[in-house]
């Protein structure tokens, strides 16, 4: 195995020291989410990924980014101290320090939702302790940001929750999820999202992870996948495709709406032209 942070030959980290990363300005990346936006509709990507147009996060998004940041910093504490009353007992000085940082959160739980929200949020973090127990074992690391430019200029960016090394060598790589698991048949997303993350691994380090697990807190199941070489290199080629069609996209300003029943979930329907709506000037691509 080769030691963290090295890259393959031809395969550049991307520097996170170049300013325009540095400084908060636009640069844009090919992450799981993106790419699954463009395969959806390329005009939700562009109106995420280029015009940065701000959306309403739902209450389950809130709950689910609470959950992250209480096992993030639950994986701060020593082994010993990681108990379950512990980390209950996280929730909320947790949504104390997310409410303060951005008051709209707390306006959109409400008043009387805020007990049942955060009760949730513990039930979320009580199941995650039937999954497995934090006090016994050290991770490699916590919500890591992994960027890599691919021989083809490609640029992948993604956040991955935690990297557990066995003493054995074998890597596992893992994603919290606080919903609940797909069903067999729309498991592709997740699968999607894994094998980006499994690249992203490769490529910045050289070795394939044995697992990567992805935990659906809500019903306490896991969906596990052991990576191969072979569908990892097909996976780039899927993704170097996906980022020249954004590209030629991106020159042009032609990001053509899809609709589909997810519209329903869509933030941008009145701006869509699908819905007779009128997208805001193209701001160009922004490089
Ligand atoms: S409403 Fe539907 S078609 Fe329009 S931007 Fe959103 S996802 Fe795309």
């Amino acid at each position: 195995m080769s030691e963290p942070g090295n890259s393959l030959p031809g395969v550049s980290p991307i520097d996170s020291s170049d300013p325009t990363i540095a400084r908060g300005r636009r640069s844009l990346a090919l992450s799981p989410s993106r790419a699954s936006d463009f395969r959806q509709c390329p005009l939700l990507y562009r109106f995420r990924a280029v015009d940065r147009i701000p959306e309403t996060p739902s209450v389950a998004q809130v709950r689910g980014t609470l959950v992250h940041s209480v096992l993030e910093e639950l994986y701060g504490l020593d082994a010993p101290e990681r108990e379950r009353a512990r980390a209950e007992a996280m929730v909320g000085p947790a949504w104390a320090a997310m409410a303060a940082a951005d008051p709209t959160l707390d306006a959109l739980v409400g008043d009387g939702e805020r007990a049942g929200f955060l009760s949730d949020a513990m039930a979320l973090v009580a199941n995650y302790y039937t999954m497995e127990d934090p006090t016994r074992f050290e991770p490699e690391s916590c919500e890591l940001r992994v960027e890599a430019v691919l021989p083809d200029g490609t640029k992948l960016r993604g956040f991955v929750d935690r990297i557990d090394i066995a003493p054995t060598g074998q890597m596992r790589v893992v994603d919290y999820k606080t919903g609940k698991s797909p069903h067999e048949r729309y498991q592709a997303q997740a699968l999607f999202q894994m094998k980006f993350y499994a690249l992203l691994i490769f490529r910045t380090r050289g070795v394939i992870p044995d697992q990567l697990k992805l935990m659906y807190l809500a019903d306490a199941q896991n969906l596990t996948l052991a990576p191969q070489e072979e569908e990892l290199l097909s996976f780039e080629r899927t993704l170097s495709a996906i980022w020249q069609t954004i590209l030629a996209a991106g020159v042009t300003g032609d990001f053509q709406p899809t609709p589909s029943k997810l519209c329903d979930w869509c933030d941008h329907k009145q701006r869509c032209p699908s819905f007779g709506g009128t997208p805001p000037p193209y701001p160009g691509w922004p490089e």
